[in-house]
């Protein structure tokens, strides 16, 4: 689960990291009480939707007087904004925070995130801040620095002082940064986060590290241990077909290709999509029903899948396991019958009955297209589509 900046800003607080005032803004009237709340010069107006790159796209502005502030507030709220990161639809921009503006001296990168090939909490620390952490990271690779921390041993003097020194701070700084970084640690271990993300970290002009902008991503899994953080989900920011998914216990991951994929397992979902990939297709969403798929769960993931306006075609692929080959088999065609709207079918079953279930499907009367192996089923969906588009 991400949050917004604002939110993240507020649980950094609580750990002992500076950030600068801020005051949230839901609706215009609340603009110009919030706006002359900040004691400095200048402020910043921020857009909070959950993607990055925002600076560059126009949804971070610096003004300098309450009626800018107050005109740059108006006209950012309820816009959409496009970033690299949203998509070519952008993010409507339902909040803003007004910032205290700060003089930076300079700018830093720094992120913890849960490395799982060493079970480890992993700092990511660059002096290149501000700016796209991917392109330093492939321009220049050595100036990006990584410590893994011992959960036992937690965060030492030794991380901290490594950390100075790859921000070229200098001694007096250490306990302002030694503060900092304990607090960010203790922050991920106990809200149980899987990204924490400061870019840029700032040193000021008045020499104190402050964190300007602030991402973090929480573990879906523990967020039963956090009801405070769970209060603080954005429905808004969510793709409305993944909640609806989540909701009944279906792992949904829209994307933008053209073929929805219903399928039983993680591991045989991605599976899939490299195969569709392999076809010339492009899938439009991850989807797996569970390895219990029912076919009540069939059903409603049909129905997630085919409210995407882009999806032309539904490769269903599934090993009936614990489930039946044909109890799936009647979900599908229960799914089909019910269709809201009539799109090419190919299915792939396999595993327990399953002849007893091609037979099903075979005799629905339906319009189900069926195939032996994944690649088949695979060449089949994009042929269909392909061949549609032609006559079309
Ligand atoms: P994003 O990462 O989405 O572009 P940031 O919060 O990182 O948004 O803001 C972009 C840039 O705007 C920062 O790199 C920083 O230079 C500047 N900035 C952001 N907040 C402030 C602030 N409170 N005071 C001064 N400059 C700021
Ligand atoms: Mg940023």
């Amino acid at each position: 689960m991400n949050i917004h900046e604002y939110q993240a800003k507020a649980i950094l607080k609580q750990y002992g990291v500076s950030v600068p005032e801020g005051y949230l803004v839901e609706a215009v009237n609340q603009l110009e009480t919030q706006a002359r709340k900040i004691q400095t010069d200048v402020a910043v107006v921020k857009a909070q939707i959950h993607a990055g790159g925002r600076g560059k796209a126009g949804g971070v502005k610096v003004v300098d007087s309450l009626n800018a502030c107050m005109a740059v507030g108006t006209e950012m709220l309820g816009k959409q904004l496009v970033t690299h990161q949203t998509g070519l639809k952008g993010q409507k921009i339902r909040k803003i925070y007004i910032e205290e503006g700060c003089e930076i001296k300079s700018e830093f990168y720094m992120s913890m995130v849960l490395d799982r090939a060493t079970s480890q909490v992993m700092i990511i620390a660059s002096k290149e801040g501000g700016m796209d952490i991917e392109k330093v990271a492939m321009q220049s690779p050595n100036s990006i620095l990584k410590i893994s921390v011992d959960p036992l041993i937690g965060i030492r003097e030794f991380h901290v002082r490594v950390l100075a020194e790859s921000f070229g701070l200098s001694t007096e700084l250490m306990p302002n940064l030694d503060k900092i970084i304990k607090g960010i640690y203790a922050c991920f271990v106990e809200k149980d986060l899987n990204l924490v993300e400061i870019n840029p970290f700032v040193l000021t002009k008045e020499n104190v590290l402050i964190a300007l902008d602030a991402k973090m991503n929480f573990d879906d899994n523990a967020l039963f241990r956090h009801p405070e953080i769970e209060l603080l989900r954005d429905f808004n920011e969510e793709d409305r077909k993944e909640i609806e998914a989540s909701s009944v216990g279906l792992s949904y991951v829209a994307l933008d290709g053209e073929i929805g994929c219903l399928v039983n397992g993680a591991g045989l979902a991605m599976a899939t999509m490299d195969a569709i990939h392999y076809a010339g297709g492009t899938p439009a969403n991850f989807l797996d029903v569970g390895g219990s798929a029912s076919a009540e769960m069939v059903h409603k993931a049909l129905d997630i899948i085919l409210s995407d306006d882009h999806v032309k075609g539904v490769f269903i692929n599934i090993f009936g396991g614990i489930m039946h080959c044909n109890t799936i088999a009647k979900g599908i065609i229960q799914a089909t019958q019910a269709m809201p709207r009539s799109v090419p079918i190919v299915v792939r079953l396999e595993g327990t009955n399953v002849e007893e279930g091609k037979r099903l499907l075979d005799h629905s009367g339906l319009d189900i297209i069926s195939a032996d192996t994944m690649d088949e089923g695979a060449e089949k969906m994009v042929a269909l589509i392909k061949h549609k588009e032609a006559i079309a």
